[in-house]
């Protein structure tokens, strides 16, 4: 089997961490199988690099950030090599240039436009191990490029997809996705697989397992995606596409979201493009909306509520200024519960359940949305986690 792992920022974060994923890296390669290893760097080393830029200025230019930060993870990637050679084993390692990795050319949030493949399969072919530091291309005039913070898994995803490769093996410090976070649930059940459309839900909801970008990667290219964990022998959890999977779940998992803030305006007038207005104006200042909700109007006019990232919030606020007519209501003291399941397409009342348990335990709901797979509220923030305790049980989530 051609295989690709990823190792996050704590597998790797010393020479002995990085001796243990070595002798995974061994084991696997002794069963007979081809790999790529993508590496991130050793953790806290991308921060560090990103201090000593901002010592000099706020804003320091992103080409030369990107030739600091990319060396992070060239540096793990050459002590791998060399942990690996010292084993007896033949490896070496790339930068994202050798890799064929190649970008666009947006400094520090870089998109991967292709994989050149040629040198690492011919690598492979001569039996070698290839050890890729992550997180990094280059553009087409050949200027180093970084793919914005949580990178290497998509430079991992990518080549993964690029090869062909048969699985592509995601290991960090957690076993798996959890059917909710364990430190809200200590009854929380690792999920053996779930599709990539929940994944991207759950992900973006806060389960920091995978980075959301690699998801959608994987789901494009079909790759065969596993969570695990460096530290154990725990197969993990396999996201994979929804047909893949036979028995599915009404609900896979609840999500907290607790970065994200309301935004109403009461009173703006009613007439047609007041909506269009606001939210391209929001789109044009790169802010994100999530829930969004409008009540029919009245007397002319109408309420809009919407919620905004928290860090937004300010950004959002001076957008706003132009609705000298309405009344603006700000509330950061809040969180989004989703509950999260394919098999909620083809069964009814999920929402009502949900619905009918927040309100025997006093629960306010002040917002909802759904999707095809997704029921979403926002709650008072005080109210977070036992949200999320209340919907993990009624959904037997625990058993
Ligand atoms: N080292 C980079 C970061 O910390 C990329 C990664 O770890 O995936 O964001
Ligand atoms: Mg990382």
């Amino acid at each position: 089997m051609l295989i690709v792992q990823k190792y996050g920022g704590t597998s790797v974060m010393n020479c002995d961490r990085i001796q243990n994923v070595a002798n995974k890296v061994a084991k696997c390669a002794q069963k007979g199988n081809s790999l790529v290893v993508v590496v991130s760097a050793m953790s806290g080393v991308t921060d560090e690099i990103l201090g000593y830029g901002h010592h000099f200025t706020p804003l320091p230019n992103e080409r030369e950030m990107d030739m600091a930060l990319s060396s992070g993870e060239r540096i793990t990637a050459a002590l791998l090599s060399i942990a690996l050679n010292n084993m007896g084993l033949k490896a070496k390692s790339l930068s994202g240039r050798k890799a064929g990795i190649k970008t666009d050319s947006v400094h520090t949030k870089a998109r991967i436009k292709y994989i050149d493949t040629t040198y690492m399969r011919k690598l492979l072919s001569e039996g070698y191990i290839v050890v890729a530091a992550g997180f990094q291309g280059v553009d087409e005039n050949g200027e180093v490029t970084t793919l914005g913070r949580g990178g290497s898994d998509l430079s991992a995803v990518a080549i993964a997809g690029a090869l062909g490769a048969d699985t592509c093996e995601i290991y960090s410090d957690v076993d798996g996705v959890y059917t909710t976070d364990p430190r809200i649930e200590s009854k929380a059940k690792k999920i053996e697989k779930i599709s990539y459309d929940e994944m991207l839900e759950l992900a973006s909801m806060g389960a920091k397992v995978l980075l959301n970008r690699s998801v959608e990667l994987a789901k494009k290219w079909n790759v065969k995606l596993y969570a695990k964990s460096s530290f154990s022998e725990d197969v993990g959890t396999l996201i994979t596409g929804e047909d893949n999977i036979m028995e599915k779940p009404i609900v896979s998992g609840i999500a907290l979201n607790k970065n994200q803030a309301r935004v109403s305006l009461y009173g703006v007038s009613d007439t047609p493009g007041i909506a269009s207005h606001l939210f391209n104006t929001l789109a044009n200042a790169n802010i994100n909306v999530d829930m969004i909700v409008q009540t029919v109007g009245r007397d002319g006019k109408t309420n809009l509520d919407f919620t905004v990232p928290k860090d937004e919030l300010e950004k959002a606020k001076l957008c706003l200024a132009t609705y000298k007519d309405a009344t603006l209501e700000f509330d950061t003291e809040v969180a989004i519960v989703s509950i999260v399941g394919v098999g909620m397409k083809s069964h009814s009342g999920v929402a009502a359940k949900a619905f009918k348990a927040l309100a025997d335990e006093n629960i306010n709901i002040m917002m909802i949305s759904t999707s095809e797979i997704k029921v979403s509220v926002l709650v008072d923030i005080k109210y977070a986690e036992l949200s999320v305790r209340i919907l993990h049980s009624i959904y037997e989530l625990d058993k």
